[in-house]
């Protein structure tokens, strides 16, 4: 996360700083001798921002005095660097209520000087470090501002990035950054999930094969079972990480394409797939966690294997950056309803074309894969329009009660999208290609289905809020 963060902060400050905020603050951060964090989270204000209660006050020379208190700052200290670059959400005092009167602000630990040296210790100390269910390697301190503990007297001293009130859209530059990369972080967990749980079914050895008669005992990637659990494991991750990939090459065509139009337009294709690398990875992540601790069976439970691990670290990743319910909402407000389904159409249209090619190739396995390709984007269409036709009806209980199951069935379709493409390049390529194509098959057969069922759910959406009015909680 430390990387991470330190990258967001440069692109927010590179986005919004001016040139004496970019001189200073970024080089430093580039040759990795300071790191930078992200300050928004309040006691009182974690999904909703619009709750941020830490004060700036605007001094004479152009500098803000930030006071408050900031809970569960990743890296928010530490003794790895020479220096610390806070990023910090804040409120002037005459700005308006909500997400609109929030402005952001570079706070340094330590002062710089001009000539790039360091200066006084800055007023901001961390409290205390959480003991935390995971992540241990990654300390989450509680930052307390303005306590007068620094050597500048009381208020730690902060820089305005950009204007005032307009702080959450800066901040926003750093959030979809670490969004994108958490979502790689459940990818990448899940990879390591999924080797080291083909490692052991390698070797343990327990149980003899179902077919062939033999009373020998096998190692348990023989067992059908344990196939589907591995197979499962490395479908989910090579899919989630399709979708990252091809959302990253939108991203670079959103900045690199000369023309505006055409770059607004890769820029919305980016913009609806950031919840889903986010939500649907992340998520997917748990399930392939917990998949390697039930491969390694009773051992997976025992620190020594190392599974456990991997399965405590993944559970903050559908919690930090904005939670699953609020990508979930992300996705279904800000990038369904708002265009009218305008991207998610788009993708319906080329996943069909996708399905066309596979049908036209004249193979087996491809012609499977293509067939539930179809089912699954034809329910995905089906819940897009349904989701648009609530939005018009202004029935947004029923809307959002299937919010999550959207964002998780999007994930999936574009995952049997992704790896069916891969399919298609991967069987022109011959014999080398084969894996990919297995790969695409399993999930076709096993995964994609879910889409079918979560479709299901989203369409009951009256009797989901029928079902929350009938029910109280109240022993
Ligand atoms: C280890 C760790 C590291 C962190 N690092 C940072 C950091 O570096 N910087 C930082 O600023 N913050 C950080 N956070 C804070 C993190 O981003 C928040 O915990 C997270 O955004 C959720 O906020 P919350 O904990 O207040 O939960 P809440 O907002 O109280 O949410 C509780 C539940 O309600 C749901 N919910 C809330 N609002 C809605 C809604 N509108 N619609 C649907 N569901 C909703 C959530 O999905 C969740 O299930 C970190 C947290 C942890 C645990």
């Amino acid at each position: 996360m430390c990387p991470v963060l330190t990258d967001g902060c440069i692109e927010a400050i590179t986005q919004a700083g001016t040139e004496e905020q970019k001189q200073r603050f970024i080089p430093p951060m580039v040759e990795g001798r300071w790191t930078g964090t992200m300050n928004l989270t309040e006691p009182q204000a974690g999904s909703d921002l619009a709750l941020l209660k830490s004060k700036a006050v605007r001094q004479d020379d152009g500098t803000y005095r930030i006071s408050g208190q900031k809970i569960f700052i990743t890296w928010g200290e530490h003794d790895g660097a020479e220096n610390i670059i806070h990023l910090v959400l804040a409120r002037t005092p005459d700005a308006p209520a909500g997400v609109k009167g929030i402005s952001l602000f570079v706070v340094p630990k330590f002062l710089v000087n001009e000539d790039g040296s360091l200066g006084k210790r800055n007023d901001v100390i961390c409290t205390s470090l959480e003991h935390k269910l995971g992540i241990h390697g990654s300390p989450t301190a509680v930052m307390v501002f303005g306590d007068n503990k620094g050597e500048v007297g009381e208020g730690a001293i902060g820089y305005l990035i950009g204007e005032e009130n307009d702080g959450l859209r800066h901040m926003f530059v750093m959030m979809n950054e670490a969004r994108f990369a958490i979502g790689l972080q459940g990818t990448s967990i899940a990879e390591r999930a999924t080797q080291q749980a083909w490692t052991y079914a390698q070797e343990r050895i327990q149980g003899t094969a179902v077919e062939g008669g033999s009373r020998e005992s096998v190692s348990i990637n023989k067992h059908p079972d344990v196939r589907r659990m591995l197979m499962t494991m490395r479908s989910l991750t090579e899919g989630s990480r399709a979708i990252a990939l091809y959302a990253a090459s939108r991203a670079d065509l959103a900045n690199q394409l000369d023309d505006p139009e055409e770059r607004a337009r890769y820029q919305a294709i980016y913009e609806y797939l950031v919840p889903i690398v986010k939500g649907y990875s992340t998520e997917m992540a748990q399930e392939v966690a917990t998949l390697a601790v039930q491969v390694h069976g009773g051992m997976g439970y025992i620190e020594e294997t190392g599974v456990a691990q991997l399965f405590r670290d993944a559970r903050i990743l559908p919690i930090y950056e904005g939670t699953t319910g609020i990508q979930a909402n992300d996705i279904i407000g800000r990038k369904t309803m708002r265009d009218e389904g305008a991207v998610a159409k788009y993708f319906v249209k080329e996943m069909h074309d996708t399905a066309s090619r596979l049908l036209d190739s004249g193979d087996n396995d491809l012609r499977f894969i293509a067939q539930k390709l179809d089912a699954a984007v034809e329910a995905y269409a089906g819940v897009v329009d349904f989701l648009i036709d609530l939005g018009a009806k202004k029935a947004m209980n029923q809307a959002f009660s299937g919010s999550v199951p959207y964002l998780m069935l999007a994930g999936y379709t574009h995952s049997v999208w992704q790896l069916a493409r891969q399919a298609l390049v991967a069987a022109e390529s011959g014999k080398s290609g084969s894996e990919k194509v297995a790969t695409a098959l399993f999930y076709a057969a096993h995964i994609a289905p879910r889409v079918l069922s979560l479709a299901d759910a989203v369409m009951a959406s009256e009797e989901c809020v029928r079902s929350f009015e009938g029910i109280s909680f109240d022993a």
